[in-house]
């Protein structure tokens, strides 16, 4: 489903040249979760963003279902943001004018097949807090509102870069279980960035970077459910 292949980037240039990826290559497959761990500045963000399109790659290729995203031209990578991926960030970035309900339609608008707003939100628990502002949530609230988001268009692989990054060990468990929930009900590929290295027991596939450069990459025999992590 996803292919990585000798995917390298760098940032800057002259004296500030800095390669962030050092040919990174993986695979994930459909319907599967999977983590990327590793220290600080390693590279997971910047690994994320160039699957997501939100980046480019100076080499390599990244083939999602067939189609080579590192080579295609800015409009048809919105059409492939829009049409295959929800992306969960760390900091929510949820629009600050906007109600919760606001916010989830934002991206229901934009696609032909979303699933139902109100079912998604009564799943998510924030019926009640549909016609809040982002200020009036909790930090939890606001994370399950941009989940909610990036769930509405049904996303065929879902991104999520510290998704538990800003949130207490109750509401990270929530958080897991939910996206454990949407990788079954659903079937969605999910790809986690975190520094909680418990959930890699909750996922098919463990990715550990180092200096840009893939450390361990194996598959994981026996998954423990999200409910059932301690850490
Ligand atoms: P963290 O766990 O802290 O989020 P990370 O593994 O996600 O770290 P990245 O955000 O991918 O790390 O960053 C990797 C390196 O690339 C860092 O050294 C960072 O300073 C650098 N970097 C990231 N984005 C940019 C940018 N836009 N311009 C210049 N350097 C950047
Ligand atoms: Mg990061």
């Amino acid at each position: 489903f996803l292919e990585v292949r000798e995917i390298e980037k760098s940032y800057g240039t002259g004296e500030s040249h800095t390669k962030v990826l050092r040919g990174v290559s993986t695979t994930l497959e459909r319907g599967k979760m999977c983590i990327i761990l590793g220290p600080s500045g390693s590279g997971k963000s910047t690994l994320l963003n160039a699957i997501g399109g939100l980046d480019r790659v100076d080499k390599g290729s990244i083939v999602v279902d067939g189609l080579d995203i590192a080579k295609l031209e800015q409009k048809e990578l919105v059409l492939y943001r829009k049409n295959y991926l929800g992306f969960i960030f760390q900091f929510y970035h949820l629009v600050p004018n906007l109600t919760v309900k606001e916010n989830i339609q934002v991206c229901e608008y934009l696609t032909s097949s979303p699933l139902d707003l109100y079912e998604l939100q009564d799943a998510l628990g924030l019926t009640e807090h549909q016609n809040k502002f982002p200020f009036q949530l909790s930090g939890g609230q606001q994370q399950r509102c941009a989940i909610a988001r990036a769930l509405v268009k049904n996303p065929r692989l879902l991104l999520c870069d510290e998704p538990t990054g800003a949130l207490d060990y109750t509401m990270s468990k929530e958080i897991l279980v939910l996206l454990e929930k949407v990788n079954q009900d659903y079937g969605t590929t999910v790809l986690i960035v975190s520094h909680n290295i418990a959930i890699k027991d909750m996922v098919h596939k463990v990715i550990e970077i180092k200096d840009g450069k893939i450390e361990k990459d194996y598959r994981n025999e026996t998954i423990i459910p999200a409910g059932d992590l301690e850490w």
